[in-house]
């Protein structure tokens, strides 16, 4: 007790009440993220640096105490990796949310970690240029997306948060502030730390300034639906599109139920029949984009005749306004999920060949167990997010086991996007190398011999 009393009196005096939150003041949201089935727990305190040198205070002091500390982002993780524990300082970056500058020559931009990407994408849209990654969940900030190397539906054509981020300003355990990389796009200098950073979920180093990369926006873009009366067609689908020498923004798979319900709980009509509603157990969503109308809609004739080659029932071109309100219900399909009751959400990742043998055996394991997997996501990644629904929590576990076991054999992983969090623990250490856990655990106390990082994320 002496000691909490001690760190927040430091805290006190270095930010005084408005950037510090203690007791009560520690409202729900602080205490929890968006994963699914975890519980909320209150952190001893919630500290709001704005700079990186504030940063790098907050860590000398938690160090000096040996207090963990929880960095966080907007909270909007599934996997429970900004979830506190009691007696833990939540590090939140919602304060540090400056565009420090947009270099055109580079084609680059410099922000705080806590800017989120909705707030990117309003300053780039007006001047031309687009930053690539679109999780479903844009409150979410740069520093969450470089500690869980965020994906999203765009992935398919731009890759994902660790094909954008040149450089990091990080600071270490101990306060000590780093950089590695810049606004430059190759190096041969060293281990690349940044890059080590990146998808480590908070436990190596807290990212304080991220260097992204930006493009140009490109103006065009063309929705199309596909329904499929089953899953194999989908594959020869897929396959076709990706061969096309320039892919699509998106390609998303939803399960029939899923899409309908999507669709009917944001009001959009689809336009589609309702004889081939009625026949459609699957959905392919398609958008391109160009610089040009007429390179747009060659795209979109191209890939209709592919997704025709492959049997689809039809290739429904949207209008823009509808193919936005597509892709928002899409985005919506966690909390659609979530209010159904789902007890979990899967983000496994494969080789794009072995999605369709993957999705046989989630069916066949979901009927062998009686539980309900419903499938959505980013097939051109060779990543599906199952929603599952087993309120048993034993069969639950052995499901998902069984699951990311299937994952493994098909050469894929647990995590595609989402991270492993506390949620993934006992998986990911089930299912990974034991060489490889060990010199990950070295690295980690390479960067935090004391272990006040996030403890108890990826490893347990
Ligand atoms: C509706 C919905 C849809 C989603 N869709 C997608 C999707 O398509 N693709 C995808 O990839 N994700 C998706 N997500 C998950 C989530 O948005 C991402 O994981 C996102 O990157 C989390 O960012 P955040 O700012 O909310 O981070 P938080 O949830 O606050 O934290 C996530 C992790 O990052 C660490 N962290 C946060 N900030 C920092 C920092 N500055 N330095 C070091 N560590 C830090 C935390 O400790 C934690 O381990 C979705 C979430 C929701 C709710």
């Amino acid at each position: 007790m002496a000691l909490e009393a001690s760190i927040i009196d430091e805290l006190q005096v270095r930010f005084g009440p408005t950037n510090l939150l203690v007791g009560d003041r520690i409202t729900e949201n602080y205490r929890k993220d968006e994963s699914i089935g975890t519980t909320p727990c209150a952190p001893l305190c919630v500290v709001f640096p704005e700079s990186t040198e504030d940063v790098s205070a907050v860590l000398s002091i938690a160090s000096q105490y040996s207090v963990p500390v929880v960095p966080r982002g907007a909270g909007t993780g599934l996997s429970g990796g900004a979830l506190p524990k009691a007696g833990s300082l939540v590090l939140s970056t919602e304060r540090m949310n400056a565009i420090l500058e947009l270099n055109r020559q580079d084609s680059t931009v410099r922000v705080q970690a806590g800017v989120t990407l909705s707030q990117l994408d309003e300053y780039l849209m007006p001047l031309g240029y687009v930053y690539p990654v679109y999780p479903g969940e844009l409150g979410s900030t740069i520093g969450g997306n470089v500690a869980t190397n965020a994906g999203g539906m765009r992935a398919v054509k731009y890759g994902v948060t660790r094909h954008q981020v040149l450089g990091l300003t990080i600071v270490l355990a101990d306060g000590t502030v780093m950089h590695s990389g810049g606004s430059y796009v190759k190096s041969s200098s060293g281990y690349d730390l940044t890059q080590l950073v990146i998808g480590s979920e908070g436990t190596l180093a807290v990212a304080c300034e991220a260097t992204l990369r930006v493009y140009l926006r490109p103006p065009f873009t063309q929705t199309i639906l596909a329904p499929f009366a089953d899953r194999d067609h989908v594959w020869a689908a897929v396959r076709g599109i990706l061969a096309v020498p320039d892919p699509p923004m998106i390609l998303e798979y939803v399960d029939g139920a899923a899409l309908h319900a999507m669709a009917a709980q944001s009001g959009l009509e689809l336009g589609i029949p309702q004889g081939a509603k009625d026949s459609a157990a699957v959905y392919l969503i398609v958008v391109l984009e160009a610089f040009a109308e007429a390179v747009c809609d060659e795209q979109a004739e191209i890939a209709a005749a592919c997704l025709e080659d492959a049997g689809s029932l039809g290739q429904y071109f949207l209008n823009v306004r509808q193919g936005e309100l597509l892709i928002t219900a899409r985005e919506s399909a966690f909390w659609l999920a979530k209010s159904a009751g789902a007890n979990e959400i899967i983000d496994v990742v494969v080789p794009r060949s072995s999605i369709g043998q993957l999705m046989d055996e989630v069916a066949s394991i979901g009927e062998q167990t009686g539980s309900w997997i419903s499938a959505a996501g980013h097939v051109g990644d060779g990543n599906i997010h199952f929603s599952l629904f087993q309120p048993d929590s034993t069969l639950r576990g052995e499901v998902m086991m069984a699951i990311y076991t299937a994952a493994g054999n098909l050469g894929g992983e647990v995590s595609a996007e989402h991270g492993i969090g506390s949620v993934k623990v006992p998986y990911y250490i089930a299912t990974s190398d034991e060489a490889k856990l060990e010199l990950m655990k070295s690295i980690k106390s390479a960067f935090d011999p004391s272990g006040i990082l996030n403890p108890g994320k990826i490893f347990g």
